[in-house]
């Protein structure tokens, strides 16, 4: 970039970027601009360490942006539960465990992602941004400052001094998750209900049967949604489970109250809980799925993460997606300053790129989504799987490739699969 180009960097409490958020989207914007030279503030309400409501998955999406990053074998240091494979099952109880198709050298299932509770992996990404831009904690962004149409800065009240301040800046990030304050004061599209959904969490440790893989049951109640159990580290686990609110509002579901009773009650789960111990209370929170799109920018103003509404309508997972929006509006400002480019026009390259990279996954996501509605056909999946070897090897290799995912959506695959 040249001199010209660059704003007043250097005057009190201006920046190039302010970003208002800390989780994986926040962070990963803050570090991506900073390796591209630029002088950034990340700005977050909460204290860290913080928890956050979250399944604690984090795919081999995310292990690839944290490799981008240069951070990546630092994983291997936290507390973490390697993942090397998938049990699903069926609504009438049938169980299929598939082990992910990519072996090591000497023919073990090599593992792809972890699952890393939230509190240690946010905490990780936010000690790295904090070595590398300047970073607050328990500072609350309350509004935007304009000028005219056009976003300029932020203002908000540090909860140690007490007082309110005032920053500025070329460009303002919203990364301040499913309720973004600064989706809101720019007049961003409500996600309509059918693309939200709600999910629990629950610590648990010492349940019975665990294996170094992520349970997914399709479970009556809660479909098409599911219920979940992930492995953690030290024999303790992450249970949950979610529904699209629109379905949870007409099944009349308690999402907390049915956590606790599949818990409880479940033929498939009641044993293994039995001699559990339940580490924290149930607590939800909301998924903004990426089968709605909003639009991400604006004059002064980009959106990443879940303030973006990117989760993965299927999967609900919000962290790989939330990392690489955060990669790619740095992308779009790092233009931007180095060819004086602020136009409206080339803004709006950052919704086009990031939907030409996300967006088929999250359309066969939402495809698959839909499909989940229907009980015979889990049933027929999962049951002439759990037979057939080779039928998990296909879906295996489904799993870990994208384009053979597509293959989910196909009627064709379900054909083969009734003739086999
Ligand atoms: C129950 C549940 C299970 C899930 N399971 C998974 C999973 O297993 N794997 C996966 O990949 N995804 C999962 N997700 C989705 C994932 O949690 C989100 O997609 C991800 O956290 C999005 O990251 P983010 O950085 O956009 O937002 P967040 O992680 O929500 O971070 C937003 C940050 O903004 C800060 N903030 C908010 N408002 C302000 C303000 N006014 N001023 C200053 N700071 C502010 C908050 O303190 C917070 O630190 C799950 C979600 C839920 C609810």
């Amino acid at each position: 970039m040249t001199a010209e180009n660059m704003p007043s960097t250097q005057a009190k409490n201006t920046y190039d970027v302010i970003v208002v958020g800390g989780g994986p989207g926040g962070n990963s914007t803050a570090m991506f601009l900073h390796k591209k030279g630029y002088r950034v503030l990340l700005l977050d309400k909460a204290k860290y360490p913080r928890d956050k409501i979250c399944g604690d998955a984090i795919s081999g999406k995310s292990v690839g942006m944290l490799k981008e990053l240069g951070i990546e074998h630092e994983m291997e240091k936290l507390d973490t539960a390697k993942v090397y494979g998938l049990v699903f099952s069926s609504p009438e109880g049938k169980m299929l465990e598939i082990p992910f198709p990519v072996k090591d050298g000497e023919g073990h299932t090599k593992a792809r992602g972890y699952v890393c509770r939230r509190i240690v992996f946010d905490n990780f990404l936010f000690s790295h941004t904090k070595k590398m831009v300047d970073a607050k904690e328990e500072f609350q962004v309350t509004d935007l400052i304009w000028d005219n149409d056009t976003v300029v800065g932020v203002k908000g009240f540090d909860m140690n001094t007490k007082k309110e301040y005032e920053y500025k800046a070329k460009f303002v990030i919203g990364a301040d998750g499913a309720t973004s304050l600064v989706a809101n004061k720019v007049g961003a599209e409500k996600v309509p209900d059918e693309h939200l959904c709600m999910a629990t969490r629950v610590y648990y440790e010492g349940i019975s049967g665990m294996t170094p893989n992520i349970e997914i049951h399709f479970i009556d109640s809660v479909m098409p949604g599911y219920f979940w159990i992930f492995p953690l580290e030290n024999g303790k686990a992450n249970v949950g489970l979610g529904m699209v609110s629109t379905d949870r509002q007409k099944k009349g579901v308690n999402l907390v109250a049915e956590t606790e009773r599949v818990i409880v009650e479940h033929p498939l789960f009641k044993e293994r809980f039995k001699n559990a111990k339940k580490l924290t209370d149930v607590k939800g929170w909301t998924l903004p799925f990426g089968s709605f799109k909003r639009k991400l920018h604006g004059k002064g103003w980009f959106l990443v993460g879940d303030a973006a509404s990117l989760v993965d309508p299927f999967s609900g997972e919000g962290v790989g997606n939330a990392m690489t929006s955060g990669k790619y509006v740095s992308e779009i400002i790092d233009e931007a300053f180095k060819t004086n480019n602020f136009m409206q026009e080339h803004l709006s390259q950052y919704d086009t790129r990031l939907w030409k990279e996300i967006g088929p996954e999250l359309h066969t996501s939402y495809m698959l989504q839909k499909m989940g509605r229907h009980k015979w056909l889990l049933n027929m999946v999962i049951g002439k799987a759990s037979r057939s070897k080779e039928v998990r090897d296909t879906i295996s290799g489904m799993l870990v490739n994208e384009e053979a995912r597509k293959s989910f959506i196909s009627p064709m695959f379900y054909v083969k699969l009734l003739l086999a």
